[in-house]
């Protein structure tokens, strides 16, 4: 962790993005934020005290991420999407005896699940997973009424909800939604008196018919649009903002170059800050000679190849500048040149995974 780069994460911007999630699915609905991969790097440990009081569970995908959630003493629902494979007893039976709420997919999950609770002598509670379309996790659609039923006829093993994920709801052309969404009603139309769920962030926000009794919005609640071919006109604030400060300002002359394989040549003479952070830290290589950072609300351009822990900015354009000054690598202003969505688009990439690289070698700070 390198203590010279600071995400701040906004709590307001995240009370604002739920209470808009809330507005939205009405008082019938739950609201369950997807917090894994560290809050989508936006952290945890800042974002839990925020969450928990807001919230109506927590979605994770990684068993230890929903045993550390209890660690911080969240009694509430908790969903896994994963569930612990194979030969893991230890953490199989943990699941059961901290009452997560483990997804079923499959007869052989359904058998591991039912052994842990056996052993620990406690119900377990699952969530039926069915895939109506996206092709990755999920028990096949048309098998899905056999799972139901041996899931009811299993002792220790009490299924309570039932969910499919979408793999087009982000996208202009809703038809497969529309497929999946279909599927899915003829599904849960036999299983009555349990949690349905479906709508991600782009669903949640888009598609209401598809809210059920629980939404698992992720992005949206830290504050980035899923993807650019929404129609929703909520309006959402990113969360996170990351620093660093100047460690170098240099001149090179006309002529000259600065990084990993003299990439950039600068055709004036130029002042060059040098900022320490790379793509070891998240910050994407192929944003080299791309994005922008800000230095006393200026522009710097990224000059030249972005290395693993620095990187060379040109600041001949910003006056005054000196070693010390704050970096704005990322700014929490969607309108920013250096905004999460932004920055996705440059490097080609989506928002999800600009945050999710960036969150892990910082420093996080709650701030407002
Ligand atoms: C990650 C994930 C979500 C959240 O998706 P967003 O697009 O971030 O809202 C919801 N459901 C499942 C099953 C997921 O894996």
């Amino acid at each position: 962790m390198k203590n010279y780069l600071t995400a701040s994460i906004s709590e307001s911007a995240v009370r604002h993005n739920m209470a808009q999630l809330r507005r939205l699915i009405g008082p019938g609905v739950k609201l369950c934020p997807v917090v894994k991969d560290d809050c989508f790097g936006h952290g945890m440990d800042v974002l839990y005290p925020v969450l928990a009081e807001l919230t109506d569970g927590f979605a994770v995908a990684a068993p230890l991420e929903a045993l550390a959630l209890r660690g911080k003493g969240y009694h509430g629902f908790i969903l896994c999407f994963l569930s612990a494979y194979f030969d893991d007893f230890k953490i199989q039976d943990e699941l059961v005896w901290q009452e997560i709420t483990q997804t079923v997919m499959s007869t052989s999950a359904l058998e591991s699940i039912q052994a842990a609770a056996r052993r620990v002598g406690k119900t377990a509670r699952v969530h039926l997973k069915v895939d109506t379309g996206m092709g990755r996790l999920g028990v096949p659609a048309r098998q899905a009424v056999a799972l139901i039923e041996q899931i009811n006829a299993a002792d220790e093993v009490e299924l309570t909800g039932i969910y499919t994920h979408f793999a087009t709801a982000d996208e202009a052309e809703r038809s497969a939604t529309f497929r999946q969404l279909e599927l899915f009603r003829s599904i849960v139309a036999v299983a009555g008196g349990i949690t349905r769920h479906a709508a991600n962030s782009a669903a949640t926000l888009d598609l209401p018919e598809t809210h059920f009794d629980m939404v698992r919005p992720g992005i949206a609640v830290y504050g980035c649009h899923p993807s650019d071919h929404l129609t929703s006109t909520v309006e959402l604030r990113p969360c996170m903002s990351v620093k660093a400060k100047l460690i170098a300002v240099k001149r090179i002359p006309a002529g000259g170059y600065s990084g990993y394989g003299l990439t950039h040549r600068y055709d004036r003479d130029s002042r060059v800050g040098v900022v320490p952070i790379g793509y070891g830290d998240g910050y994407f290589r192929n944003l080299s000679n791309k994005a922008v950072v800000r230095i006393n609300g200026m522009d710097a351009p990224v000059r030249g190849r972005v290395s693993m822990d620095q990187m060379t900015v040109d600041v001949t354009d910003i006056p005054d500048v000196k070693v010390g000054d704050d970096v704005e690598v990322i700014s929490s202003d969607p309108t920013a040149p250096n905004c999460v969505e932004n920055l996705a688009r440059l490097a080609g990439t989506i928002p999800y995974e600009i945050t999710c690289h960036l969150g892990h070698n910082m420093r996080h700070e709650l701030v407002d």
